[in-house]
């Protein structure tokens, strides 16, 4: 079957798409990786430069990054973002991905600001689910031909490594097809705090503990807790949890040992633009350092998802609005000031104190982000990513029709389905959807819908009647359909499920 480009849609023929990409996906990575190179002296308005940026011939810097966030109305610097997806991803076939999340504690001895989940051990309503409860989860997961899970907790001191290495063990046994993506740098760095390991510094000791993990089954990290890199931003906003070294380093660990890895960034709080570029510059550095170790044995980032914070019952939530008081629009965003003092990352310990009154509200006052700062922000990460295979779309917090949209803006990929989430739940987001709703926004997108795996390979392109939208004959009670299974109260492992039109 081909489109009217002639453009393949079957498998094999979306295998060639990926195929061109060489550096980015699986084995097919060059051995002789290079990144594009730079031209800081080329206008971020120059369709020509632009031209380059999205055929993956000429890498933006971060000058360039920020110019551009600001320089392009967003139509066009989303046209600009979709041009290299299509480049990278091909016309026809948008993915997503069945999996579950399961949040197997919401005790934590961090204490982040932006957080609505974590509970105190001694707290009513905190949890720690036995393996039973999550082997029942990964039961229903795959009963609805799901292929991952998603496992990420609070950091809890309680736990030892034997449970970790127990649970991972029985599900491996169990549920042999399932792809575990689990524990996120934060978590790997309290694994080495709370269970001491061996190794000679701290990357040795990321590599015991990882080693042990991998192999009782787990095969790759989710990139929770990147949040903002910028050293003050994280000073501010993730009270105990680990710097952007120590992140960034858990991952390169990750990739050593042949895992592959996503990177997230949670924005639109306290931070500046700059620090939101500074941190896909991160990214694609230590990107660029595994990949040009070669391609045997090694790991990598293979998807970045952004999305917007959410402020409903979080401590951050509840400090003021940027411009509450009119007068203060007159001004510098605090983040901003603080941001440029920061100089991307050459001065990490910049106090905004000695800053002067311009960012004296830097911490205070939150700049919340809308549809378009989000889509503004995809599509740049699209563009500056050039090392990156994969974005995801972020429905789970913008809503499902946001992430329709962000197809056009760089994202190639709408996620997963929603079982179970807890976590940005917590903060206000309530989303679910299921696969004949998911597949049904990326047809409405312009594209097939397809089923993919963790490593990105795709299992089933949609192009046929028994497509799970395509059976769907009334959306008017389909669309709020929900397929949600609460959180376990205090004591209580058994599971509600909602699945009411
Ligand atoms: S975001 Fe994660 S690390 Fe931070 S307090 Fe919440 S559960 Fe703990």
């Amino acid at each position: 079957m081909e489109s009217a480009k002639g453009e393949s849609y079957t498998f094999a023929g979306f295998q060639k798409v990926l195929k061109a990409q060489p550096a980015l996906h699986g084995d097919d990575m060059s051995r002789t990786y290079a990144p594009p190179p730079e031209h800081p002296a080329a206008d971020v308005r120059d369709e020509g430069f632009l031209a380059a940026v999205a055929a993956g011939e000429s890498r933006l810097t971060l000058d360039q990054g920020l110019a551009l966030f600001h320089a392009l109305p967003l139509p066009e610097l989303g046209r600009w973002a979709d041009a290299r997806c299509r480049r990278l991803h091909g016309e026809a076939v948008r993915t997503y991905i069945i999996d579950r999340n399961i949040n197997y504690t919401n005790v934590c001895n961090a204490k982040c600001t932006f957080c609505a989940f974590r509970r105190d051990a001694d707290d009513a309503d905190a949890y720690t689910l036995p393996k039973e409860a999550i082997h029942e989860k990964i039961a229903q997961l795959e009963a609805i031909g799901g292929t991952q899970v998603l496992m990420q907790g609070g950091m809890n001191p309680d736990l030892p490594l034997d449970y970790y290495l127990d649970l991972l063990a029985s599900i491996r046994e169990r549920f042999p097809r399932v792809h575990v993506h689990a524990f996120s740098p934060p978590e790997m760095v309290e694994f080495v705090h709370f269970f001491n390991p061996p190794g000679a510094d701290f990357a040795g000791k990321v590599r015991w503990v990882l080693t042990r993990l991998r192999d009782a089954g787990l095969h790759s990290l989710p990139g929770g807790g990147g949040e903002v890199f910028a050293a003050p931003v994280r000073r501010k906003i993730g009270l105990g949890k680990c710097d952007a070294e120590s992140w960034l380093t858990v991952m390169h660990e990750a990739h050593a040992l042949g895992m592959f890895t996503s990177a997230t960034m949670m924005f639109g709080h306290i931070e500046g633009i700059a620090d939101r570029i500074h941190h896909m510059g991160l990214v694609r550095a230590w990107q660029d350092r595994v990949l040009s170790r070669g391609v045997e044995g090694f790991g990598h980032y293979k998807s970045f998802i952004s999305w917007p914070f959410q402020r409903e019952n979080t401590p951050l939530g509840r400090i003021k609005d940027w411009g509450h008081a009119p007068e203060e629009l007159a001004s510098e965003f605090p983040g901003d000031v603080v941001a440029r003092a920061f100089a991307w990352g050459a001065h990490p310990d910049v106090d905004y104190r000695d800053l002067g009154p311009a960012a004296a509200e830097f911490g205070r006052r939150v700049r919340m982000s809308g549809a378009s700062d989000y889509l503004r922000t995809q599509a740049i990460s699209r563009l500056m990513l050039d090392n990156v295979y994969s974005i995801g779309a972020s429905w789970v917090t913008m809503g499902p029709h946001v992430g329709q949209v962000a197809l056009a803006y760089g994202a190639n990929d709408m996620g997963s389905v929603m079982m179970e989430e807890n976590v940005v739940s917590s903060a206000g987001t309530t989303y679910c959807l299921d696969e004949a709703v998911l597949c049904h926004l990326i047809r409405g997108a312009g594209f097939l819908p397809a089923q993919r795996n963790n490593t990105y390979d795709v299992l089933r392109v949609h192009d046929g009647h028994d497509a799970p939208d395509l059976k769907v004959t009334d959306w008017s009670t389909h669309r709020a359909r929900k397929l949600h299974i609460q959180a376990p109260k205090a004591g209580k492992a058994a599971l509600t499920v909602s699945a009411k039109p």
